[in-house]
């Protein structure tokens, strides 16, 4: 099969023929119909993931078809169209246990613990546990985007965001993840508020339903604009890019009692960066992360795509080929663009 592969950090990487994968007693093969190009994958491609060994293939949002199932998978067969959470659980430790798939002690992620979706086929493991059927009328590009930024979206918003109806929302950065967060806190009826130093990311969040839009290379202090805007301040808030200055901005934009989720990625490589506590302490604000998405709770997600109140397929905004990947996968980390950019492996 053909694959996107790196050998050296920061290095570009090349397409190369290597033999197919098979599955494990629990696992499938799924042969790639669609995969996301995400900056989850520029960070590993950067060397901020420990769990990658070199060389290394990434890729983590997925669509496609089970080729081939282990002997030990009893749900999926040969031919089912699927998708899967970033994170695949094991299904047996107490977080599996306990429903909370998505911070399992001894996860799985296609593209950073193994070779992953920047590829013709990939190995999941766990099959049982992980695989999520993608509605006949919902396209693999689409369902792609579902296994990381729409779910990542989706809980950070409405599971550990907490969302309602009339609440301000601030959404710091918006590339694909964060166009989703507004796109779900509109959905929800919030008043979202979009920030981004890119023109044409406001843009698409204004259409994507946010009622006010902050450019931050244009106005330097993103939180006072939010507190402005908002009367004090907003009820929920999300770092949707992963960096020291949105992630302040984000908790430094929030109201009294606010909540601030965590979303994007930390670059450095042990994910750390400053957080104004004292502001944390005197507002009694929650600090929150989210980490993706168990597969058993596609069902609200996928029922509001199904229904169309929720349109991942509008922030698909290019296709590429394989042979395109290293040079996108390295302008992730400049110019992470706006929308989602989704590879076909076998265009
Ligand atoms: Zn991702
Ligand atoms: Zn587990």
């Amino acid at each position: 099969m053909r694959v996107v592969v790196f050998e050296r950090y920061g290095e570009p990487a090349e397409v190369r023929e290597v033999p197919d994968p098979r599955p494990a007693p629990h696992g499938v093969v799924v042969r790639v119909e669609a995969t996301g190009l995400c900056r989850s994958d520029w960070h590993g491609w950067m060397g901020h993931d420990p769990d990658i060994a070199l060389p290394h293939v990434p890729g983590h949002e997925l669509a496609g078809v089970v080729e081939e199932a282990g002997p030990a998978v009893t749900g999926w067969r040969v031919g089912d169209r699927v998708t899967v959470p970033f994170v695949c659980g094991c299904g047996s430790c107490p977080s599996c246990a306990a429903g909370d798939h998505q911070v399992c002690e001894r996860q799985t992620q296609p593209g950073f613990t193994h070779w992953g979706s920047f590829a013709q086929f990939v190995a999941l493991d766990h099959a049982d546990v992980n695989l999520v059927a993608v509605p006949e009328d919902l396209s693999s590009a689409t369902a792609a985007s579902l296994g990381c930024r729409f779910a990542t979206a989706f809980r950070a918003v409405v599971r550990q965001g907490r969302v309602a109806a009339g609440e301000w929302v601030a959404v710091h950065g918006c590339g694909g993840v964060g166009l989703s967060a507004v796109m779900i806190a509109a959905a929800s009826g919030a008043r979202v508020i979009a920030v981004d130093v890119s023109p044409r990311a406001l843009d698409l969040a204004r259409r994507f339903g946010a009622a006010e839009c902050v450019d931050a290379g244009t106005v330097p202090d993103t939180a006072a604009a939010v507190r402005e805007l908002t009367g004090g301040g907003a009820h929920l808030s999300l770092d949707a890019l992963g960096s020291p200055a949105t992630c302040a901005a984000s908790v430094n934009g929030l109201r009294r009692r606010g909540r601030h989720v965590q979303v994007g990625l930390l670059p450095s490589a042990d994910g750390t960066t400053a957080v104004p506590m004292a502001r944390v302490v005197a507002l009694e604000l929650e600090i929150l992360g989210s980490h993706g998405m168990a597969a058993h709770t596609y069902p609200a997600m996928l029922e509001a795509v199904r229904s169309g109140v929720l349109r991942p397929d509008l922030l698909v905004t290019s296709t590429i080929t394989l042979d395109a990947v290293p040079e996108a996968l390295a302008a992730m980390g400049t110019a992470p663009g706006a929308g989602v950019t989704v590879i076909e492996p076998w265009s």
